[in-house]
C-alpha cells in the first residue's frame, strides 16, 4: 500500500462509502465499506470467527438486500512488517475515511517510549466516548447471585483526566520545574522528589461526553443517566463534571429530564449523580436502579470491568470508541498472545462489540439476533475452553466451531 493509496482504491467493487450528513448522522447505504484491522496474536482467529457472524446476521436479517464489504487496514504487528510502522498514518486516514471500524485487540509493542496503538487511535480521532454496555448473557457463569439484574451502557470520556499521559517522573526537570513553580507561586507544598501528574478536565470535553449519554438514553427510553464523579474530594475537576453535567440537561434538554426523586413522565431521563466508590456499591446492591453511566476517564475505566466481571463476561466485554468523526468498535480484552493461532480463544467480545457496530449503522434487525444467539450457543454447551472450564458439562470447542454454532443460532 504507497502512502498516497486512496481510500477508493481500496473499495471492493459494489461497496459504497458511508457519508456523514450534516446532522452528524450517517448515511449508509445497503452495500457499505467498513474499516477492520484483525489485531495481533489471537485476533487473526477471533476476527475471522467474528466476520462469519456478523456477515450470517446480515444476512439472516436482510436476505442479500444488504452487505457489509469488510475493507483491511493496517496496525499492529501486520502493518509493521509490511510497513516498517505500527499504526501506518494511511490507515488513520483510512478509518476517517470509512466512518466505521472494527479491531481486533493490538499487541502494545515493548520499550521504546511506545505509546499504546490502541490509546494513540483514540486521540488522533479524537474518540472521545468509549462506550462498554454490559449486560448478563444467559449461561455465562457470574460470581454474583443476580447477574441478570445489571443492564448498564457506560459512557467513559476518552482523551482527558489522568490518563491524558502528562506526566513526569520523581526527580525528572520537568518534575522539579513544576514543583519549583507550585511551591513558590501557588503556595503547595509539594515534597520536592514528587512524581507530578495532572488532570485535566474541561467543560466542553465532559460535556459532549454527557451529551451522548443523555441522547443515548432518550433515543432507547433507557430510565436514568448518572454521572459518576468524585467531586467530594476532587472538586475542580470531578466535581465540575458533574456540575457540567446538570447544566448541560438544564441548557439543552428542558423538558426531556428530571432530576432524581421528582415524577417522571414519558419521554424523560432522571439524571442523578453518584460518588465513585459509592456507585461501585450501588452496582453490586442495586443495579436495577441504574441504566446509563457517564464518567470521566478514570472511574469508567474502573467501573466498567468491575460491571463486566459481575455479569461474568470480562472475556467477552464488548466496547466502542466514539468521536463526531469516526467509530471504532473494538474488544475490550488483549491480544492473549500465548493463544496465537490455536484457534482457541472465545470471540465473545469481538462478535458483541460487531453487533455494536451494526447498530451504530442503524442495522438493528441484524445488531438483536447476535447476543441472543450468542447466549443459545453457549446454553447448549459447545463452548471455548475459558467457558468449558467454569459451565459444568461443558464441551469445549475451537474458537471458529463456537462462532459456527453462534451463526447456527441467529
Ligand atoms: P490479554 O487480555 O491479552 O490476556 C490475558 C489473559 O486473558 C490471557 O492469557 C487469556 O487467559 C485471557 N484471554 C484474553 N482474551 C481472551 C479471549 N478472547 N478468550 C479467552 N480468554 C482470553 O492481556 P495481556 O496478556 O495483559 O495483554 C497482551 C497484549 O494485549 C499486551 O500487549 C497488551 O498491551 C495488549 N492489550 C490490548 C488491548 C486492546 O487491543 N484493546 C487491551 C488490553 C491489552
Amino acid at each position: 500500500m504507497s502512502p498516497s493509496s486512496k481510500i477508493k482504491d481500496l473499495l471492493p467493487s459494489g461497496a459504497e462509502l458511508i457519508e456523514q450528513k450534516k446532522d452528524g448522522l450517517l448515511d449508509v447505504p445497503s452495500q457499505p465499506a467498513v474499516g477492520f484491522i484483525e489485531g495481533d496474536g489471537t485476533g487473526p482467529d477471533i476476527w475471522r470467527a467474528s466476520r462469519l457472524v456478523l456477515d450470517a446476521a446480515v444476512e439472516k436479517a436482510y436476505g442479500g438486500a444488504r452487505r457489509i464489504h469488510w475493507v483491511e487496514l493496517l496496525a499492529g504487528e501486520k502493518a509493521y512488517a509490511e510497513t516498517g510502522e505500527h499504526l501506518p498514518a494511511d490507515t488513520v486516514e483510512q478509518i476517517r475515511e470509512l466512518k466505521v471500524a472494527i479491531k481486533g485487540p493490538l499487541t502494545t509493542p515493548v520499550g521504546g517510549g511506545f505509546r499504546s496503538i490502541n490509546v494513540t487511535l483514540r486521540q488522533v480521532l479524537d474518540l472521545y466516548a468509549c462506550i462498554r454496555p454490559v449486560r448478563y448473557i444467559p449461561g455465562v457463569p457470574s460470581p454474583v447471585k443476580r447477574p441478570e439484574a445489571v443492564d448498564m451502557v457506560i459512557f467513559r470520556e476518552n482523551t482527558e483526566d489522568v490518563y491524558a499521559g502528562i506526566e513526569w517522573a520523581a526527580g525528572s526537570g520537568g518534575a522539579q520545574k513544576l514543583i519549583k513553580f507550585m511551591n513558590h507561586e501557588l503556595g503547595t507544598k509539594l515534597d520536592k522528589h514528587a512524581a507530578i501528574g495532572i488532570k485535566p478536565m474541561s467543560k466542553m470535553k465532559s460535556q459532549r461526553l454527557i451529551r451522548r449519554a443523555m441522547d443515548y438514553a432518550l433515543e432507547r427510553g433507557r430510565e436514568s443517566v448518572t454521572l459518576v464523579h468524585k467531586g467530594n474530594i476532587m472538586k475542580f475537576t470531578e466535581g465540575a463534571f458533574k456540575d457540567w453535567g446538570y447544566e448541560l440537561a438544564q441548557d439543552e434538554y428542558q423538558g426531556r429530564f428530571v432530576k432524581e426523586g421528582a415524577e417522571i413522565t414519558q419521554g424523560q431521563v432522571v439524571v442523578k449523580d453518584r460518588i465513585a466508590d459509592n456507585m461501585f456499591q450501588q452496582a453490586l446492591l442495586r443495579p436495577e436502579e441504574y441504566a446509563v453511566l457517564a464518567t470521566p476517564n478514570l472511574n469508567g475505566d474502573y467501573i466498567s470491568d468491575a460491571l463486566a466481571a459481575q455479569v461474568g463476561g470480562l472475556g467477552m466485554a464488548p466496547g466502542a470508541n466514539i468521536g463526531d468523526q469516526a467509530a471504532v468498535f473494538e474488544a475490550t480484552h488483549g491480544s492473549a498472545p500465548k493463544y496465537a493461532g490455536l484457534d482457541k480463544v472465545n470471540p465473545g467480545s469481538v462478535i458483541l462489540s460487531g453487533a455494536m457496530l451494526l447498530e451504530h449503522l442503524g442495522w438493528l434487525e441484524a445488531a438483536e439476533k447476535i447476543a441472543p444467539a450468542l447466549s443459545r450457543a453457549i446454553l447448549a454447551g459447545e463452548v471455548t475452553y475459558d467457558l468449558a472450564r467454569q459451565i459444568p458439562g461443558a464441551r469445549e470447542v475451537a474458537c471458529s466451531a463456537f462462532a459456527q454454532r453462534v451463526a447456527e443460532q441467529l
